[in-house]
């Protein structure tokens, strides 16, 4: 079990990117948990406010098997909170280093689930370039509102179950994916699923992942803001609001609910 940080209702395991790695690995060399197939889930600073109101985003995160902090400004929130993580475990980055340990040594057998069609597609045959001993068994880009149709939900299921994967990736946009994946878990054959946002649009070269010094200097968010305005501006201007007072909420001693912390 690693040592976990409470921040923000949270519980955040304060592990480093290898540490993390070891723990899928041996998620993926034993047998599944009476409980399902573990999932991961990366949160930021937006997952951190959404969380707050949204009861079954909070419950998707309770049954998490690992919670990974992607963000920057969570581990200098963890920091002045006294509650330090030891670094950034990105969703993004974890996925390229789970192939890299698997290319080193082993087989690793994936599920590329979301993206817009036909990303996927180009994900997997970069994945082939890169990490031939990472093998794409399955791609799907499941349709607008896929969510709310069982039958849709039904056939995603089948179609893991036939592919037999080790590793689901799952590229649905939060809250989405930890919302299918809490439901869905239970019935899903697979060692582990990973809650990684934009990461098949980066293995697919879709997207690009901000400039390294963006990326050390905090502001990644700042790059995907820029390329994303009519999404993401809105977003990034609430959560500005509120995660600094879920900062200082918890600096006081006091959660959003009134309940102390
Ligand atoms: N996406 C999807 N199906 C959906 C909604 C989103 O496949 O119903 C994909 C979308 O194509 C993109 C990813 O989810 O590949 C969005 O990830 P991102 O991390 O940018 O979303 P966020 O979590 O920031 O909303």
């Amino acid at each position: 079990m690693n040592p976990k940080k409470n921040l923000f209702g949270i519980n955040i395991d304060a592990v480093r990117m290898p540490e993390a790695i070891a723990d899928l690995r041996s998620w993926i060399e034993s047998d599944v948990p009476a409980t399902g197939c573990r999932f991961v889930v990366t949160p930021n600073v937006d997952h951190a406010v959404l969380l707050q109101e949204n009861l079954a985003l909070r419950a998707a995160y309770e049954d998490a098997a690992m919670i990974l902090p992607d963000g920057h400004p969570i581990i200098w929130a963890s920091r002045l909170l006294r509650q330090p993580l030891p670094e950034r475990v990105p969703g993004s980055e974890l996925v390229p280093k789970l192939f890299d340990s698997f290319q080193a040594s082993g087989e690793l057998r994936v599920f590329l689930l979301g993206a817009a069609e036909g990303v996927a597609f180009r994900a997997a045959e970069n994945m082939k370039q890169r990490w031939p001993r990472v093998q794409t068994v399955g791609i799907y880009s499941p349709p607008l509102g896929f969510e709310k149709d069982s039958a849709e939900n039904k056939r995603i299921l089948n179609l893991i179950a036939q592919a037999k994967p080790d590793v689901v990736v799952l590229g649905l946009g939060a809250p989405k994916q930890e919302l299918w994946i809490h439901q869905h878990h239970r019935q899903m054959k697979a060692k582990a699923a990973l809650c990684v946002g934009a990461t098949i649009d980066f293995l697919a070269g879709e997207k690009k992942r901000a400039p390294v010094w963006m990326q050390r200097a905090g502001i990644e968010w700042l790059h995907r803001m820029c390329s994303e305005p009519r999404r993401l501006v809105k977003r990034y201007a609430k959560d500005a609001w509120i995660f600094p007072q879920l900062v200082l909420r918890q600096m006081s001693g006091w959660d959003r609910a009134g309940q102390r912390t």
